[in-house]
């Protein structure tokens, strides 16, 4: 079932775009949880982190490489910065469109929240 992810895919939704290439698709988080958060997404619509295949290699290499450039973009390179990939009920996914937050431009914390 198509998300939201794919209406901005589309442009049919608006969306702060920082970067777009034929696989990857990267814009700033509506809810922004830090002075930097974007998602980084591939176009491709793969539903969670459970169902990447070998088909995806490139798209979800090209995220990692995607990220270290708009963490340079954004200023943050140095001072640092937290990938994160949601999956399902338990790590929190609310969008079932498979994407990677880019968090930073501030000191982000512990890992994980404590119970
Ligand atoms: P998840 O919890 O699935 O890992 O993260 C989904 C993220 O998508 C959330 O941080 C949420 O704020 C963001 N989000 C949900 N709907 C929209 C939208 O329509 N536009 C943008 N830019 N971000 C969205």
């Amino acid at each position: 079932m198509s998300t939201i992810f794919s209406k901005i895919i589309a442009k049919e939704i608006p969306a702060d775009i920082v970067y777009e290439d034929d696989l990857i698709l990267a814009f700033r988080d509506i809810a922004p949880q830090a002075p930097t958060h974007i998602l980084i997404i591939p176009k491709r619509e793969i539903a969670t982190a459970n169902d990447v295949t070998a088909e995806d290699e490139a798209a979800l290499g090209r995220l990692f490489a995607v990220a270290a450039k708009i963490a340079a973009d954004e200023g943050i390179a140095e001072s640092g910065y937290r990938l994160i990939v949601n999956c399902n009920e338990h790590g929190g996914q609310e969008v079932f469109h498979l994407h990677m937050h880019l968090l930073g431009g501030r000191s982000l914390g512990p890992m994980l929240a404590r119970k």
